[in-house]
C-alpha cells in the first residue's frame, strides 16, 4: 500500500472543516479549530499536524480530494519518496 506524508499548516488552516467533511478518518479539528492528521481515525503518538500513513489507492484519492477542498490550501501531501503531490509544486 502506498504511504503518504500529510501535513496541515496550522497557520493557514481557518477551521473551515471541508477536509473533515470529506475524510473524517484523516482530518479532525482540535480545540483551536485547526485540522490535525489522523491515521484511520487514530492518533498514535498523540495529536499531530503531520503524519505518515499507509493508505489504499481509494483512500489516497479521497485524501487528495480533501486537500483540494481546503479553501486556504493548508494541506500538503507528499508521496513516500518525498515528492509533493498536492498542491502541485
Ligand atoms: S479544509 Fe483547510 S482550512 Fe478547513 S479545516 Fe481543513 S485544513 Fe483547515
Amino acid at each position: 500500500m502506498p504511504k503518504l506524508k500529510i501535513k496541515v499548516d496550522p497557520d493557514l488552516c481557518i477551521g473551515a472543516a471541508s477536509c473533515v467533511t470529506i475524510d473524517a478518518a484523516t482530518f479532525q479539528l482540535n480545540a483551536e479549530n485547526k485540522a490535525e492528521v489522523y491515521d484511520h481515525g487514530n492518533a498514535p503518538g498523540g495529536p499531530a499536524y503531520e503524519r505518515e500513513i499507509e493508505v489504499t489507492e481509494a483512500e489516497k484519492e479521497n485524501i487528495l480530494l480533501a486537500a483540494q477542498s481546503c479553501p486556504t490550501l493548508a494541506i500538503f501531501i507528499f508521496d513516500e519518496a518525498g515528492k509533493q503531490l498536492f498542491p502541485e509544486p
